[in-house]
């Protein structure tokens, strides 16, 4: 459901979530642009949300159809290790994740998080794993992190739904502990299918877990950071979890120099 902008803003405050918003920069001090914009609370302070941000995309085969995705299939216990090249369309793989038993997570799982947004975004966010309100829900990102995520979207001009959200992990880990490695990788074959299908033109990468399993390795997020990197010849880049800058305020001025630098990445890709 919609909501109108100053209910919006009260439920955010009511969470303890500040608004992002890109402020104009006052008369006489030139266009903005995302490297002028800076981030700034919402008093009083003109919105701009109408940075060009392609929903559609022309050249994209029918989302709901298997023609043109030759991806790796697999059965509801390989998880992708034994993968096949098949042709597999979003219906398949969505009822392929909601069976799949790959790893002990299904035994404590509500549901499986499949992923939620646009088919065919040019943007695709990756987050960790489900937390409870996801494994209850069964949609990635809607607790209060999720709320962030939302506010660090549209703070570049991007409502949630442009972009096609999904996690690292399908199902919840106990506890909200941080994935094992054998648990992404039974996972891995799901995301890939997604990526496969959505072909977005960027990833963003939100913390370490995602930004660590997409690019295999071990390097801290601070070093992550800040850089455009490669995923499968789409550019990928990485920013701190709306969960740690919910801990960690202060470095959410890092965090909207990250989104600054995916949508310049993106402008330029396009
Ligand atoms: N954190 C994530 O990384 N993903 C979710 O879906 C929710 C919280």
């Amino acid at each position: 459901m919609e909501v109108d902008e100053n209910t919006r803003l009260l439920y955010l405050e009511s969470m303890g979530i500040q608004a992002w918003q890109l402020r104009l920069q006052p008369p006489g001090m030139g266009a903005v642009d995302d490297g002028e914009a800076a981030l700034s609370a919402v008093d009083g302070v003109p919105a701009i949300f109408a940075l060009a941000v392609s929903a559609e995309k022309s050249d994209m085969p029918d989302a709901t159809s298997a023609e043109g995705n030759i991806v790796d299939a697999h059965s509801p216990t390989d998880g992708g290790k034994n993968a096949a090249k098949v042709m597999m369309g979003w219906d398949e793989l969505q009822a392929l994740v909601a069976s799949c038993t790959a790893c002990p997570l299904h035994q404590t799982r509500t549901q499986t998080v499949f992923g939620v947004g646009n088919r065919s975004a040019d943007w695709m966010v990756i987050g960790e794993a489900p937390g409870e309100q996801e494994d209850l829900q069964g949609e990635p990102f809607v607790g209060r992190a999720g709320l962030l995520l939302n506010e660090m979207l549209r703070s570049i001009g991007l409502a949630r739904e442009q972009a096609f959200i999904a996690n690292i992990l399908k199902c919840r880990p106990p506890k909200n502990r941080d994935p094992q490695v054998d648990e992404a990788s039974a996972c891995e074959g799901h995301l890939k299918q997604q990526l496969a299908l959505v072909k977005p033109k960027i990833i963003l990468a939100v913390g370490r877990i995602a930004a660590q399993n997409l690019l295999k390795t071990t390097t801290p997020i601070g070093k992550l950071r800040g850089l455009v990197h490669d995923y499968q010849g789409v550019p990928l880049v990485v920013t701190y979890h709306p969960a740690y800058l919910l801990r960690s305020p202060l470095e959410k001025r890092r965090a909207f120099d990250d989104l600054r630098l995916a949508l310049h990445t993106y402008r330029k890709t396009i």
